[in-house]
């Protein structure tokens, strides 16, 4: 029995006001067999690869047994869906404990796709392996671009179907986040709970994720304020890289400032804000260039549960709110305007960089370039021959660009390496996931995914065998569309 395998929990959440969750028994599966399993993050969390690959911890995975130490539990939380309130939870995950690493840090071990909780309603509780897989992908991507997220430590077969419309093989994601503390853990608290629950999540929340602020002379406006100030720096480096998340519901928003959740996400190829992939997303809410200022509505709904706590008079309490609102948002250009200039390799402030950057997108936006790949040409240095790169507009717009390059006193060589550091050659191309996920549910061929998996590792790396990743897809492939 390897059963064990270094797991190590303490259960913090377990200790909060018992409203904030249901415990959970197991729903144990017919068949599990481990799909993937993610050994570096195994190792950083102080778990053993070799023992979790044995038959007995593989059922860990698979929800069909708990470790010693794990106490399951459903989480109570609301959420904004497309800008609808409604009481949601863990309907299809469980927490099974808190992971203390060898470092000391804490990560809650949650797997997903674990069956029917009191937050189901009318779901089955379950989750297929395409999309399990699809978010260890992007969310091992998002790791390696230098984007905070959860991370996936594995993906288990359940040996079960689900219904989905057809028949899909189920599975279930064992997910590791800082914590899964979210805007709606919130909103469920003002509005379902009593004053006390709230600040107990409040000073929860900030024992875990803020503890400066507990020194702070109004340590809930603290609160906002850091999480506003990792939302912001979240959320200008989704935009950076060219990431749609899809679904930002108040529910999908982790106080922590990670990035959660990954359902219809997908990676922006020809530049343009209007962009959506999810099919659900009909209205554009959550396109491309609208997550900045969904972010700050989200963060509007979090600062209003916190109003009591800001201060004893309404009026002072809402103004307090809304200049941590608006902090977030100059904190958020501020990190978009240093990251940009950063991509075309401008060290030092000039006015007129701002401007630069905007032509550029405007040109994309005409010429129908590829996101990524424009920055990846602008950083080698080798233009290929397209539309973009062809006009004349470009071409007065390089020339711009260089007349600037050269008023900085830093050489070619250091410019070009910081576009390097800040322009992926490789992100997860829709095309190339979608191929490595009907390898994988289809033929059970997980060759595909191993070999993406490792060039999406080191995005930066600009290295010779990953530059088919970098590949786009082949013309007259229709619009993408992403399904949660
Ligand atoms: P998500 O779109 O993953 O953020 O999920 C939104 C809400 O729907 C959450 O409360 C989920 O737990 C719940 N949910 C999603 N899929 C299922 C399912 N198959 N069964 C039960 N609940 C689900
Ligand atoms: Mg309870
Ligand atoms: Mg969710």
């Amino acid at each position: 029995e390897t059963l064990a395998a270094g797991w190590n929990f303490d259960n913090s959440y377990a200790r909060l006001p018992d409203a904030f969750y249901s415990k959970q028994q197991l729903n144990p599966v017919e068949a599990p067999a481990l799909v993937v399993l993610n050994g570096p993050l195994a190792a950083s969390l102080g778990l053993n690869e070799e023992q979790l690959r044995s038959e007995a911890a593989i059922e860990v995975f698979a929800g069909n047994r708990a470790p010693d130490g794990a106490e399951p539990l459903a989480q109570a939380y609301a959420g904004h869906q497309f800008g609808h309130l409604n009481m949601l939870g863990d309907g299809r995950a469980l927490l099974l404990g808190e992971q203390i690493t060898p470092a000391g840090e804490r990560f809650d071990i949650q797997l997903k796709g674990s069956g029917r909780t009191p937050y189901s309603r009318g779901g089955d509780g379950r989750a297929a392996l395409g999309p399990m897989l699809r978010e260890y992908i992007i969310s091992e991507a998002m790791h390696g671009l230098g984007i905070p997220t959860t991370r996936s430590l594995a993906v288990a077969a359940t040996g079960e179907s689900i219904q989905r419309g057809e028949e899909l093989p189920g599975a279930v994601l064992t997910r590791v986040a800082s914590s899964h503390i979210r805007v709606g853990t919130f909103v469920y608290a003002a509005g379902a709970l009593s004053g006390e629950h709230l600040a107990a999540m409040a000073d929860y929340t900030i024992e875990r994720h803020y503890p400066q602020a507990a020194n702070a002379e109004n340590r809930y406006l603290a609160l906002l304020e850091g999480v506003a100030a990792r939302q912001a720096s979240l959320i200008a480096k989704w935009q950076l890289v060219g990431f749609i998340h899809g679904v930002m519901n108040t529910d999908n928003m982790a106080l922590s400032g990670e990035t959660i959740d990954y359902g219809p996400c997908a990676f922006m190829d020809v530049y343009d804000p209007a962009t959506v992939f999810s099919s659900i997303d009909t209205q554009g809410r959550y396109a491309y260039g609208q997550q900045p200022k969904i972010g700050a509505w989200n963060l509007a709904r979090f600062a209003e549960t916190l109003l009591p706590l800001l201060h004893d008079e309404e009026q002072e309490a809402v103004n307090l709110a809304q200049k941590a609102i608006e902090g977030y948002m100059d904190q958020f250009h501020a990190h978009l305007l240093s990251g940009m200039r950063a991509k075309l390799g401008l060290f030092g402030e000039e006015a007129e960089d701002e401007e630069l950057i905007g032509q550029l997108q405007q040109l994309m936006q005409t010429h129908r370039a590829d996101y990524t790949n424009t920055f990846r040409s602008l950083t080698i240095g080798e233009l290929e021959d397209n539309a973009l790169f062809g006009s004349d507009d470009f071409k007065e717009w390089e020339r711009s660009w260089k007349a600037r390059l050269a008023r900085q006193p830093q050489a070619e060589e250091a410019w070009r390496a910081l576009m390097r550091a800040n322009n992926p050659s490789v992100i997860p191309r829709n095309h190339r996931v979608e191929e490595a996920l009907e390898a994988a549910s289809e033929r059970g061929d997980l060759e595909p995914m191993q070999r993406l998996l490792s060039a999406l590792a080191n995005p930066y790396a600009y290295a010779p065998e990953q530059e088919e990743f970098a590949d786009m897809a082949a013309c007259g492939v229709g619009p993408y569309r992403t399904f949660c």
